[in-house]
């Protein structure tokens, strides 16, 4: 069987850096922050272009101390989009703000800017692209919106670590915070949960710090209602391997892109078509098909797993019945969910693998006709 993604493929390639890496650690005694985790803050900020860098325990938790940095709550709102994973829309609800949802744009799958600004309301205090899959959001037309309304901008990058634009400018240097998760199956995954801030604002750097560790100011001082949400020592050494390693696993994603394309063109399979100037990380490598029950089950039975992201738009789960959205709305995301099929994704994939999943999805064009 072929996997949607392999995780102890990726351990097994680097496993006595890992294995000396938790020791060390196991051995230091820092258990919970400490010097691995600071040297992982630095390294990850240096890298993407920004100043800060708050190491928490999830990206879920990222997400929220970016709100509470900015004083967001009740009464508020923060447009989002309706496809995303459940935890954008749960973070900005955490803070007993409302989630505004607006579609995505059918060929990027990102936040649609043109219907940004009709989302926008007196109340409306952040503005949250998700960069899904891997691909950076329409930022340049995003910020000119926000900035014409004075509007901050908080990236939800979880799944696009090492993404740019043609500029160069990565996912999570261009809002005023941004979110990266460190969960096991994204790009840059710990063993075990893990999260990320960043920020260039020095103001929202010392509130993150703070927040995540119990409103701390000084020892048993307790400034403001704070949060365990503190960074594993672990995960830093973990995290600041494999960052070594995060450029060439990205490389290799989008090789295999690459070759998916090649392949699957002239198929039944509606691949993606990422922008052509900016750097795709294919933390997911998205296709649709209008048969995708059929489909899955097809390729299945010829060995090959596939994943969907995500079956369910935020506006149709129940958890935010309260919204008052309805079948309908977001007629994009309700196609994606529809539609969506995830093929096997991940840096140690090889080419007769790709070769599999190709002949498989040829397969049941044939058995369809
Ligand atoms: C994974 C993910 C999150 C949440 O990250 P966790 O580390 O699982 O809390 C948030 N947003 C998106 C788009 C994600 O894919």
């Amino acid at each position: 069987m072929i996997p949607f993604v392999d995780l102890r493929a990726q351990y097994q390639s680097i496993k006595s850096e890992i294995d000396a890496a938790v020791l060390g650690v196991l051995e230091s005694g820092h258990y919970v922050l400490g010097p691995e985790v600071a040297a992982f803050e630095r390294e990850f900020a240096d890298a993407i272009g920004v100043r800060h860098a708050v190491a928490v325990n999830s990206g879920t938790s990222a997400l929220h101390l970016s709100l509470l940095a900015l004083g967001i709550g009740r009464g508020d709102e923060v447009v989002t989009v309706a496809m995303t994973f459940v935890a954008t829309a749960a973070a900005i609800a955490y803070t007993g703000a409302t989630p505004v949802l607006v579609d995505v744009d059918p060929v990027r799958y990102t936040m649609d800017p043109e219907r940004l600004e009709a989302a926008l309301t007196p109340r409306t205090k952040a503005i949250m692209p998700v960069h899904l899959y891997g691909q950076l959001a329409d930022m340049d037309a995003i910020l000119d919106v926000a900035s014409r309304h004075g509007i901050p901008v908080i990236e939800d990058a979880a799944q696009a670590h090492l993404a740019s634009d043609a500029q160069g400018q990565c996912a999570g240097s261009r809002g005023v915070a941004a979110a990266f998760s460190f969960y096991p199956g994204k790009n840059l995954g710990a063993c075990g949960e893990g999260g990320l801030l960043v920020t260039n604002d020095a103001a929202i750097d010392r509130q993150a710090r703070v927040l995540r560790d119990w409103g701390q100011t000084r020892r048993y001082e307790h400034a403001v209602l704070g949060y365990n949400y503190r960074m594993d020592g672990v995960q830093g050494a973990i995290l600041r391997v494999k960052f070594r390693h995060l450029a060439a696993w990205t490389a290799a994603r989008r090789a295999h892109a690459s070759r998916y394309d090649q392949l699957l063109a002239g198929t039944s399979m509606t691949t993606p078509r990422p922008d052509a100037d900016g750097t795709h990380v294919y933390h997911i490598y998205a296709a649709r098909t209008v048969r995708r029950d059929e489909f899955r089950t097809h390729l299945d039975a010829a060995g090959v797993s596939t994943g969907i992201h995500y079956p369910v738009p935020v506006h149709l789960q129940p958890a935010f019945r309260d919204l008052g959205y309805r079948m309908g709305d977001f007629p994009v995301s309700e196609r994606i969910g529809a539609e969506e099929v995830s093929l096997p994704m991940f840096a140690e994939l090889t080419e007769t693998q790709i070769e599999t999943v190709a002949a498989a999805v040829r397969s049941f064009d044939h058995a369809a006709v």
